[in-house]
């Protein structure tokens, strides 16, 4: 009788362990912040949370793809998506947007000032339009909060043209204490040159690696530590170019791809301590 009593005892103890393991585990994750590249295949999607809200930067060129990585990183309680940030308006970086538009409630999407006529975009505009999304033309300057302490600020933000949206990237940067992203889309080397107040930590390498973007001037200005490059195995681009991978080693930068490591995230614990590296 007694022993039973003890293993009961033992039980409960052991219970209530787990149960206060799981709330310094809960609390301590509400409060890290999370940059996640998502290995997407050719293009980009960035998921940036802290606790239960989110920001998205573009969504990949499938909405299977970007669905199963959200299901992954985003807890199947949370159905809502803060912000949407689409960088600019190519199938590459909104077309899984459309899928995240359907599944999830947005709280408002930054769109890029550009525009196009392809199908995937009339079709992002009209999930946007049918399901009342708040939408705002991002503009350089314009600040955005996950939290009080985790602004991101719009660095650029152009127009561009139709047959050439890639000037016309939403360009921003992430700051949490000590540590910087700079998030740049695919933004071509001549629009590089009229950014400022662009030192970062961690570089989103811009275009998947294209030899007409990040050049040495915009690498000895942003000086980033990491360099990532969200990139499909195998494309038909060519990307990364070896003259980028060549130049980012060069400049002692550590380089992370997508295509050879999955999922690449930073976890951020503290504002004050280095974001940590996680690889899927
Ligand atoms: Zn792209």
């Amino acid at each position: 009788m007694r022993y039973r009593k003890i293993i009961y005892l033992g039980v409960i103890i052991l219970l209530i362990i787990v149960c206060i393991l799981n709330a310094v585990n809960f609390i301590s994750s509400r409060k890290s912040l999370s940059v996640n590249f998502l290995d997407v295949g050719q293009g980009d999607a960035i998921l940036i949370s802290q606790g239960d809200r989110q920001i998205l930067i573009d969504g990949g060129p499938s909405g299977t793809k970007l669905m199963e990585k959200l299901g992954k990183y985003i807890p199947f309680w949370d159905r809502k998506i803060e912000i949407i940030i689409e960088t600019h308006p190519d199938q590459d970086h909104i077309a899984g947007l459309v899928d995240a538009l359907q599944n999830y409630q947005i709280g408002e999407v930054i769109q890029s000032r550009a525009e196009n006529d392809t199908e995937v975009y009339k079709k992002l505009k009209d999930i946007i339009a049918a399901k009342n999304i708040p939408a705002l033309n991002a503009e350089a300057g314009m600040e955005i909060k996950l939290a009080d302490n985790i602004p991101l600020k719009i660095i650029s933000a152009e127009t561009g043209t139709p047959k050439d949206t890639n000037p016309a990237s939403v360009v921003a940067k992430l700051t949490y204490g000590q540590n910087s992203f700079l998030f740049t889309g695919d933004l071509p080397s001549e629009n590089e040159k009229n950014l400022a107040d662009i030192q970062a930590d961690i570089l989103k390498v811009s275009h998947h690696g294209s030899k007409y973007a990040t050049s040495t001037e915009f690498l000895n200005a942003v000086k980033p530590k990491d360099a990532v490059i969200s990139v499909g195995k195998n494309n038909k681009y060519g990307h990364p170019a070896p003259e980028i991978l060549e130049r980012l080693s060069q400049a002692k930068i550590n380089i992370w791809r997508t295509d050879e490591m999955g999922d690449i995230e930073y976890k951020c614990q503290n504002p004050e301590i280095d974001c940590i590296l996680i690889a899927d």
